[in-house]
This record gives C-alpha cells, sequence and structure tokens, in this order.
C-alpha cells in the first residue's frame, strides 16, 4: 500500500508543487488548511485538484494534530504553513510569530507525545541570517532582522532542540526566496513582472518598487519540493539550506524583465520611499556546498530562466 503523507500549508506555492510531486511519486497525499473551504486555485492549475483529499486543522491545537496522526499514520509530515511575507510580518506580529513559532511547537509537542517515529520536515528561511556578506551556510550566525526572521530562527532551534534531545526525527530546510508561476501577487517579483506586463499593454502605467539595490537568491520552488524530500528521506537528518549560491540585485530583475518584453525599464519604473523597510536586508544569499556534497542535489534553473517561464505563463494566460 502507498505510503501516506501529511503536507500541512498545502494550498501555498510551496505545499502545491510539493503535493504535485508526492502524488507524481505515488504517495498518497493528505493536504492539511486551516480553511473549511480553502483556496485550491493553485491545484486546479496544476490539475492535482481531484488527487488528494484535504482536512482543516488548527495548528494551534494539539489534539487536532495528533488525532489527524493516528487517523492516518503518516511516514513523513511537511510543515510549510505560516504568514509567509516579511513585508506583511511587520503589520502582523502576532500572526507571524502564532503561524510559525506556535505551530512549531505545537506540531514537535505533539508529535513527542505519540512518539512518532516517521519524519518532519519545516521550512525555515534564509532570512534567519539577515544581511550576509559572505554566502551563508549552517554554521553562520542567526541575525534575523524581520518578525518573519525572528520567528522562523525560533522554530528552527525548537526544531534542533527536539531532534537532539528528545530523538524526534524532525529536521529543517532553511529556504532562500523561490518563485513559480503559483507565487501570489504580494511578492515583489510577481509585482514586478505583472507590472511589466501591463506597461506593456499600457505605455502610460508605472511599476512602483521599494529599495532596488537589494539583493537576493531566487530559484525556482519546483526543484525546492525535491531538495525537501531529499533532506527529509536522508539516513542522517540534517538541517540543509537550499538555495542556488547567487545573488541579483532586485535592479537586475526588474532590468531583465522589461527587457525580455522589449521595454527599457527606466521608462516605466517609479522609486518609492514609502516602500522602503526600516531594516532593510541588503544582501541575502546561501552557499548550495553542504546540500550538493551530502545529497546530490544543486539547482539547475538561473535567474534568467526563471524570469522568462513567468512571463511566459503570465502572457499566455491573462
Ligand atoms: P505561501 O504563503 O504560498 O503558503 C503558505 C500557506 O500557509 C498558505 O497557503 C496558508 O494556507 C497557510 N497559512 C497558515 N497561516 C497563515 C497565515 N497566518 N497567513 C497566511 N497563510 C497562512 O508560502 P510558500 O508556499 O511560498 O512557502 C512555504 C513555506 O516556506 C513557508 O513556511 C514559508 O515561510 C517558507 N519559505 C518560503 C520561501 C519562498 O521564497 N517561497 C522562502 C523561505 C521560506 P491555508 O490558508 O490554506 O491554511
Amino acid at each position: 500500500m502507498a505510503q501516506t503523507i501529511f503536507v500541512f500549508g498545502c494550498t501555498g506555492q510551496d505545499g502545491a508543487l510539493l503535493c504535485q510531486s508526492l502524488l507524481k511519486s505515488n504517495f498518497r497525499v493528505i493536504g492539511f488548511s486551516r480553511k473549511i473551504n480553502p483556496n485550491r486555485n493553485k491545484h486546479e492549475l496544476l490539475g492535482i485538484k481531484n488527487d488528494f483529499e484535504i482536512n482543516q486543522i488548527n495548528l494551534n491545537n494539539p489534539l487536532e494534530i495528533q488525532k489527524a496522526i493516528e487517523k492516518y499514520s503518516p511516514t513523513e509530515i511537511y510543515n510549510l504553513s505560516a504568514q509567509s511575507s516579511v513585508g506583511q510580518s511587520y503589520l502582523k506580529v502576532r500572526e507571524t510569530v502564532e503561524s510559525i513559532v506556535n505551530t512549531t511547537v505545537n506540531i514537535l509537542q505533539s508529535t513527542k507525545e505519540l512518539d512518532y517515529k516517521g519524519k518532519l520536515f519545516f521550512a525555515s528561511s534564509g532570512e534567519i541570517y539577515g544581511d550576509t556578506n559572505i554566502a551563508a551556510s549552517i554554521s553562520t550566525n542567526h541575525n534575523p532582522q524581520s518578525p518573519y526572521g525572528i520567528a522562523k530562527a525560533s522554530s528552527f532551534k525548537y526544531v534542533k532542540f527536539y531532534r537532539e534531545n528528545y530523538k524526534l526525527n524532525a529536521v529543517s530546510g532553511i529556504l532562500f526566496n523561490h518563485e513559480s508561476i503559483l507565487r501570489s501577487e504580494q511578492f515583489v517579483t510577481k509585482k514586478i513582472i505583472l507590472n511589466a506586463i501591463k506597461c506593456l499593454q499600457d505605455k502610460n502605467h508605472r511599476l512602483k518598487v521599494g529599495n532596488i539595490n537589494i539583493s537576493r537568491d531566487w530559484g525556482w520552488a519546483s526543484e525546492y519540493v525535491e531538495a525537501m524530500q531529499l533532506i527529509t528521506r536522508s539516513e542522517t537528518l540534517r538541517d540543509q539550506i537550499i538555495c542556488t549560491g547567487n545573488l541579483t540585485k532586485l535592479k537586475d530583475f526588474i532590468k531583465i524583465t522589461f527587457n525580455k518584453l522589449g521595454m527599457n525599464w527606466r521608462d516605466y519604473v517609479d522609486i518609492d520611499k514609502t516602500l522602503f523597510r526600516g531594516s532593510e536586508i541588503l544582501n541575502n544569499f546561501g552557499n548550495p556546498l553542504q546540500m550538493e556534497q551530502d545529497l546530490g542535489w544543486k539547482s539547475k534553473f538561473k535567474i534568467k530562466d526563471i524570469i522568462e517561464n513567468i512571463i511566459n505563463y503570465e502572457m499566455n494566460t491573462r
């Protein structure tokens, strides 16, 4: 019989892509959402809407987590559920902490009490390192600069603590930014691409952005959900960094996007100082070496491929 795998946060970008990948490998997937009627647009878009069951769960209620585990006996649990926007985390501090730290502790404590022997994967973030002048590796000190980063740093430590002290099979993947056609419009990459397309259609349209001198390590999400599974199934559980190792300036992201659409970005872009963050991270990138050495995983998609894929998708569907 197929092994059962839980995906908490299955309606998000990574959740949907992970479910798609697990279904392709013939696992039985049980997805979870906070909502009774979850938004399944991403599942519909990937053509997997009818291929797996979704249950409602409150990850802040340990009993609900335990009941679900007892009912389905999953061999792996992926926790991707979170208020995942750094920008929003300044406005929704409590919600960010609750959705990241509290839920992580609840999952860990609930599975410990059940003496759960399966594997647990937690999505951490490169934001835990804050500004990185050299590529962050696992031994780099944490220096988060936002409520989101602080919450992810705290939950990362809880995962490590439960693994080392209670022998839970729990591990974190420290994910740097990753994109796909499923990315929500609140994220800057999708905002840039959608607005650039609008500029192509209406020469008077303007794109407003904050600090374009920040640089990030952008990868392709479909590759990252494969990495999550490698980390979870590895014999010796070890926290890993999932990244490309390449830094791209936001200004260059904008330039590439407008160039691909045959425009000069300088004709359409306004810098809006109100969009600058108080504690802006300038550079944030990771070192992919440990992941390659331990598990043979290396990202293949380059920034130009990522932008081109999303533009092609948007141009063909809108
Ligand atoms: P998404 O925002 O696309 O999806 C997260 C899901 O979490 C949502 O679909 C939602 O599902 C659920 N959720 C739970 N609590 C909240 C809340 N308070 N506000 C909003 N949504 C909530 O995230 P991604 O798929 O992009 O990311 C997956 C995980 O990886 C997250 O933990 C994220 O923090 C982490 N990560 C992502 C990175 C990226 O670049 N994408 C980079 C680094 C880390 P529902 O409403 O159905 O419950």
